[in-house]
């Protein structure tokens, strides 16, 4: 008993708060994504790297196509891809983000036969965006999607040809998301912690708005709460770990 006891204490103390500093330290930041919509669970961070003056970029790897929960409502009779990117601009637009490539070149729900194509695509991005730190989903694509865990080894894969001191910082759902999502990733040794405050809760709440035709799916993901209630009670953190690319 003792013994589970020190070990809570040892993972809560490996817990680091993402604070100003460490997100200075950040560099370049880009986000590499499967999904329009993926970057709504970095939304905190995204804030405030703009909110530090930090360089952002987004890639989305897939189409957006598959989703069979996609509204047909709000899409209509146009191109599941051309509405899902016409969500995106607007969610840069909120988050500032100059730089959002989405060239829709890799089919949704099917990643992983693209890997070599994806990898080759991402690295040419990469070299010429040279990001200093790279945010990503962990091994298990924190839901086990198989884009998301696709997307994590195309960027591993990509990063081979980078310098090699460019950085990963994953994505992996904190506390009681673990257990929603069913995450069975390995604890890291040590957590980058970032609180959302309000404002980092607002922009989550107005990227799940502007999401219109993902609302079905972001339902789901909110547990089918207000999104004010899940990212200002439930969700009010965001949770990442940091490694070298090898
Ligand atoms: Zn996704």
């Amino acid at each position: 008993m003792h013994h589970l006891i020190g070990r809570r204490i040892a993972a809560l103390e490996s817990r680091q708060r993402l604070e100003h500093d460490v997100r200075e330290s950040l560099g370049r930041v880009v986000a590499v994504f499967a999904h329009m919509d993926d970057e709504i669970t970095s939304g905190g961070l995204l804030r405030q790297l703009g909110a530090c003056g930090q360089s952002r970029a987004i890639i989305v790897l897939t189409d957006g196509r598959a989703n069979p929960k996609t509204d047909p409502g709000v899409v209509g009779g146009r191109d599941h891809f051309e509405v899902r990117r016409e969500e995106l601009s607007e969610a840069a637009a909120l988050l500032q983000i100059p730089q959002v490539l989405a060239e829709g070149r890799f089919h949704d729900f099917n990643l992983k036969s693209y890997h070599d194509e994806a990898a080759g695509y991402l690295r040419r991005q990469l070299e010429s965006l040279r990001p200093d730190t790279i945010v990503t989903f962990e091994p298990s694509g924190t839901n086990y999607h198989p884009d998301h865990v696709a997307t994590h080894h195309i960027v591993r894969a990509a990063l081979v040809s980078l310098k090699a001191d460019t950085r990963l910082l994953m994505l992996t759902p904190p506390g009681l998301a673990r257990l929603i999502f069913g995450s069975r990733q390995r604890q890291p040794a040590k957590l980058l912690e970032l609180a959302c405050g309000a404002p980092e809760n607002q922009v989550k709440c107005k990227l799940v708005d502007i999401y219109r035709s993902q609302r079905p799916t972001t339902n789901q993901f909110l547990l089918g709460m207000q999104p004010e209630t899940f990212f200002g009670r439930v969700i009010t953190k965001e949770w990442y770990y940091l490694c070298g690319w090898q």
